[in-house]
């Protein structure tokens, strides 16, 4: 059986190419660029409350840094390095080999160093720590919103659970749409483009890992401000609509900003290729009060916010979901 050392040499040891000392020492060595902060983010994953033993393992590798990088997008910071500490059962070498394709995947296609983590036997979990880079005094907060804000969120928020739901027999999916659902739960996208390109523009910025209702809440109460949704294309009631509006584990962004932007964002949409699509607007009212109107203007604001209200079947530990227990 591989010893500590040689599972680390073997499966999360790579060459760097922004790093000054990686994997190997006590410690790693970076260089921040100077005039820049950086900005650490952590998040842990435990089998059977994260993910279940049977996830496959390719995903959760891309997935475990993949959420991390999100959290990096939303403050608008560049992703550079990365830490992963791995709690491991008996090490079976398949399942390790599949674990680190897919972080290195996410790792490669994001331009993260793996610098550093730590190894131990034990019941299968792992956190990963990651730092980036943001120009000083420029990260994206959730605080920064102020009445007359436009809300923003990108992409198309709900896929994830509609996977998730689809693979928990909850909900039927047909493709192509199953296809686009599964990729969105199992490679999630998170939008570091959109993030950079949002500095000086955002006035505030959140991930939406629980689902858009519940994180644009966090962003009211972090900015003791009010919203008033009125969302067009919302899709019809049932399932859809739901995940839609509290489904969690998609990483779009989900952001405020003046309405002088407003057509800054939409040329932002399509250089990015990405939709970007105007939710609401902030006022000033009670902080974290939140009213929401569909395309009729019939007001069709929840009791409450969260996914499991909506699908009250789901724990979500269909897969990698980092908030919800
Ligand atoms: P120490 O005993 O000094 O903590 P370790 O034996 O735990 O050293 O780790 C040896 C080296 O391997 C260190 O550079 C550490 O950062 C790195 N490392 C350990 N586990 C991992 C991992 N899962 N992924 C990446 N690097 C790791
Ligand atoms: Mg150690």
């Amino acid at each position: 059986m591989a010893s500590e050392f040689e599972l680390i040499a073997r499966y999360f040891t790579r060459g760097t190419s922004h790093t000054v000392l990686g994997v190997g020492d006590d410690g790693a060595l970076i260089a921040p660029t100077p005039g820049r902060e950086l900005v650490v983010s952590t998040d842990l994953l435990v089998e059977g409350t994260h993910f279940l033993a049977d996830t496959d393992a390719e995903a959760l590798g891309w997935k475990c840094l993949a959420v991390n990088v999100s959290d990096l997008a939303a403050m608008g910071a560049q992703p550079r390095w990365a830490l992963l500490a791995a709690v491991l059962p008996a090490p079976t070498p398949e399942w390790l080999e599949a674990f680190a394709r897919g972080f290195f995947a996410c790792a490669e296609a994001y331009d993260i160093d793996l610098i550093g983590g730590d190894t131990t036997r034990g019941p299968r979990a792992f956190c990963v720590t990651i730092l980036g880079e943001v120009e000083a005094g420029q990260a994206l907060r959730r605080s920064g919103a102020t009445a007359g804000d436009s809300i923003w969120v990108s992409g198309r928020p709900g896929r994830a659970a509609l996977g998730l739901a689809h693979l928990q027999a909850r909900y039927a999916l047909t493709e192509p749409r199953l296809a686009d659902c599964l990729a969105a739960l199992h490679r999630p996208q998170p939008r570091v483009e959109l993030g950079l390109a949002l500095r000086g523009i955002a006035s505030a910025a959140i991930d939406v890992s629980d689902g858009l209702l519940a994180d644009l809440g966090h962003i009211l109460e972090q900015s003791a401000v009010a919203a008033r949704l009125r969302i067009a294309e919302l899709p019809a009631a049932g399932p859809e609509r739901d995940a839609f509006l509290a489904g969690g584990d998609d990483y779009e962004l989900l952001f405020t900003a003046a309405p002088s932007a407003d057509q800054d964002i939409a040329a932002l949409a399509a250089t990015l290729n990405l939709p970007l699509t105007r939710i609401g607007e902030i006022v000033a009212g009670p902080p974290g009060e939140l009213v929401l109107h569909d395309g009729d203007g019939n007001d069709i604001t929840p009791a409450s916010r969260g996914y499991d209200h909506f699908m009250s079947r789901s724990s979500g530990t269909g897969t990698v979901s980092r908030d919800q227990q």
